[in-house]
């Protein structure tokens, strides 16, 4: 095989009659003589069931135990795990669309962030009672993973139990912190870049009872801090963020060893003590601090830190430093795709291997050096905030690569169509692979004679129908297998349909575009039916990167995601789940797509209730943001419209029209109407 087909201007005078097409007729000689040999019968298919779909989209891997199929084929919610009550998450749509809320839309569901707290709680209260370690937990949340404030108040509120705190990274979280925390015993970590105003409020903060820890992350914090206190006459906790040597894998890799942006390299730490010390502080010095990056997915990163971590912590009491807590920052994982393995989207470990094994080392290092061990700290943000949204999209339309069925040659076509039919008609299971690369090859050459003024455009159309014919052919046999080779890998992209969603990537899932995260996608009806196409997401912005082609596999990532063909007259619902860590605020307004409606969800024991509506940004307010008085927009076409009338190429009931469309536009939704 392997026949070059590139036409030149020279070799064309001579296609129809040479040696090139010899060896083509004896290609397909050869081709004939194989498809003799193949008799195949494929399996009579048996039904789809909902256990299909459980496979195939994974759901089990990463929704337990919140996410699940019904028998009616949706997808249902058990807010509170498996402590019972569930809802239909599509029946959940469409009451929601009845009360006016349309899609894109965001659920919350408060009873999955209390479930997740305590979750996490459980999980170090059992190591710790496993391991004998004498001291406490005390989690805190980062406010940076989520700040909506309905989401801040329950996190306060459901932490209370377990003294939950909040962390700050920068002042307005410091703000929300500040007013937000009522918690008696909870904490409240400092972190991020501090100026004297900072410091101030924080240190201040603890005559209204709260308790921060300011963490320094910079070397001039240090002396800033020294003098704030003595201004103050406030004796400060204080913490120390360590720059590790453990370096993390993956996205946030760099966020810790000697170059990394945030923290105290070793020396700077000494120096730090020093100057405490000196300036008599040495006992407001409490706490270390690390974070080696989000979503660490290999246990052996998180074990190597806490080691290192727990050989610093130890060493600085020995300096001295009055050593209660230590944090561990933040960094558990999310199994986005269900695969339980160190693969980026995944995590090879699970909320308590996480927690025994900080606890153990953190044990072992202490007891080893007969110090009390410390109040633990973590920062998790991903592994609490995470479960609790989910995102509803609707379809708006799809494309479909054209199946039509190719006709056999005509007398008088060029001959490259009289080849392409062969392979297509002779294309079967055993010589699927060979033949692909044939048609490919075929319609190369088609293209090319078209450039050259050999083929007509009539032809080039019958050519390129026969390549998708054959393309379409090798898909359905792939399908079949388990197998397929990498090179058709491509022919799944090429092939696959085209699903429009009523979304904005870079508003709601801001991480898909900008460093490849995956999120699981399905659809949350229609389960009990086969998904018979292969799609790729496009999004309503008129930017090429606003698509979604990229979707959780248990081996490394698909590039197509199975869905249903859409049926007219009824809507086609997507959601996209596990995105409520970051997405939200890092989403931005291209193509002035606003933030979408979003509702807060609390089972109750009849049933459910929405707790809070927040409705997504009107056209008003996102054009406001970009400094346009809609006012005056409205009376910019108002006049125009006055000179049309006046000039005669408006009728009046048009202008009426065309107004009050304008302006009723402006109060509405940035997404459109389904
Ligand atoms: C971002 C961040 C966190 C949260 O990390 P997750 O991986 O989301 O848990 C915690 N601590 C600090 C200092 C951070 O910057």
């Amino acid at each position: 095989m392997g026949v070059e087909l590139t036409v030149t201007a020279n070799e064309l005078v001579n296609l129809s009659s040479n040696g090139h097409q010899a060896e083509l007729n004896q290609q397909n000689q050869h081709k004939d003589k194989k498809k003799q040999s193949s008799s195949h019968n494929p399996p009579t298919p048996r039904p789809w069931r909902i256990e299909d779909s459980e496979a195939l989209y994974r759901i089990e891997g990463w929704g337990q135990p919140y996410f699940s199929i019904n028998a009616a084929g949706h997808v249902t919610v058990s807010p509170k795990g498996d402590r019972g009550g569930s809802l239909d998450l599509f029946e959940l749509v469409q009451s929601l669309k009845q009360r006016n809320l349309g899609l894109p839309l965001l659920i919350r569901f408060s009873d999955i962030l209390e479930d997740r707290i305590e979750r996490l709680n459980a999980c170090f209260a059992q190591a710790i009672a496993r391991y004998n370690y004498s001291g406490v937990y005390h989690g805190v949340f980062p406010v940076k993973c989520n700040q909506q404030r309905h989401l801040i108040e329950d996190l306060v509120k459901f932490g209370k139990p377990n003294q939950f705190g909040l962390e700050a990274g920068s002042k307005p979280e410091l703000m929300i912190a500040l007013a937000s925390l009522d918690t008696p015993g909870a904490l409240l970590i400092c972190n991020g870049y501090k100026d004297q105003e900072y410091i101030e409020t924080a240190m201040l903060a603890q005559k209204l009872g709260q308790n921060p820890i300011i963490v320094l992350e910079q070397i001039e914090e240090v002396d800033l801090v020294i003098q704030v206190s003595q201004q103050l006459g406030i004796k400060p906790i204080v913490g120390v963020r360590a720059k590790l040597s453990t370096q993390g894998m993956g996205r946030w890799g760099s966020s810790t060893g000697d170059r990394a942006k945030f923290g105290l390299t070793i020396p700077e730490i000494i120096h730090a003590l020093d100057r405490f010390r000196d300036a008599n502080l040495l006992d407001s010095l409490q706490l270390l601090h690390f974070h080696i990056g989000s979503q660490i997915s290999a246990i052996n990163v998180i074990k190597d830190a806490i080691q290192e971590a727990s050989r610093i912590y130890v060493e600085l009491a020995l300096l001295g430093a009055n050593m209660k807590y230590l944090d561990v920052g933040g960094g558990l994982g999310v199994d986005y795709d269900g695969s339980q393995t160190n693969f980026y989207a995944s995590k090879n470990y699970n909320m308590q291997n996480y927690a025994n094994d900080i606890v153990a080392e953190l044990k072992d290092t202490c007891e080893e050096n007969n110090l009390t061990v410390p109040t633990l700290i973590s920062e998790s943000g991903r592994a609490i905030a995470s479960h609790q949204s989910v995102l509803i999209f609707d379809v708006l339309s799809s494309s479909e690569v054209p199946s039509i069925l190719p006709e056999p040659p005509q007398s008088g076509e060029s001959q490259v169509i009289n080849y392409l039919w062969e392979t297509y008609q002779s294309l079967n299971q055993d010589n699927y692979q060979e033949f692909y690369h044939d048609a490919a090859q075929f319609k190369e050459e088609a293209i090319s004679r078209f450039n050259l003024g050999i083929l007509s455009l009539r032809e080039r159309a019958k050519a390129e129908q026969l390549y998708w014919a054959c393309c379409q052919k090798v898909l359905d046999i792939t399908r079949q297998q388990e197998y397929v080779p990498d090179e058709l890998e491509d022919l799944q992209k090429i092939m696959a349909s085209i699903y429009y969603i009523n979304l904005s990537v870079f508003q709601s899932a801001p991480d898909c575009w900008a460093i490849d995260q995956l999120f699981p996608i399905m659809p949350i009806h229609r389960l009990d039916e086969e998904p018979t196409r292969r799609g790729i997401l496009a999004d309503l912005t008129c930017d090429s990167d606003g698509k979604i082609d990229r979707f959780i596999d248990l081996r490394d990532v698909k590039s197509v995601l199975e869905l249903h063909p859409l049926k007219s007259g009824e809507s086609y619902y997507l959601g996209m789940f596990l995105n409520g860590a970051y997405q939200e605020i890092m989403g931005n307004l291209h193509n002035l797509f606003g933030d979408t409606n979003a509702v807060h969800i609390q089972l109750t024991p009849k049933g459910y209730q929405i707790k809070h509506v927040v409705k997504g940004d009107t056209m008003n307010e996102v054009l406001g943001y970009v400094q346009y008085d809609t006012e005056d927009m409205v009376e910019s076409i108002r006049q125009r419209c006055e000179q049309a009338l006046e000039e005669k190429h408006i009728s009046l009931a048009e202008s009426q029209r065309l107004l009050q469309t304008y302006e009723k536009s402006l109060s509405k939704y940035t997404y459109l109407a389904s």
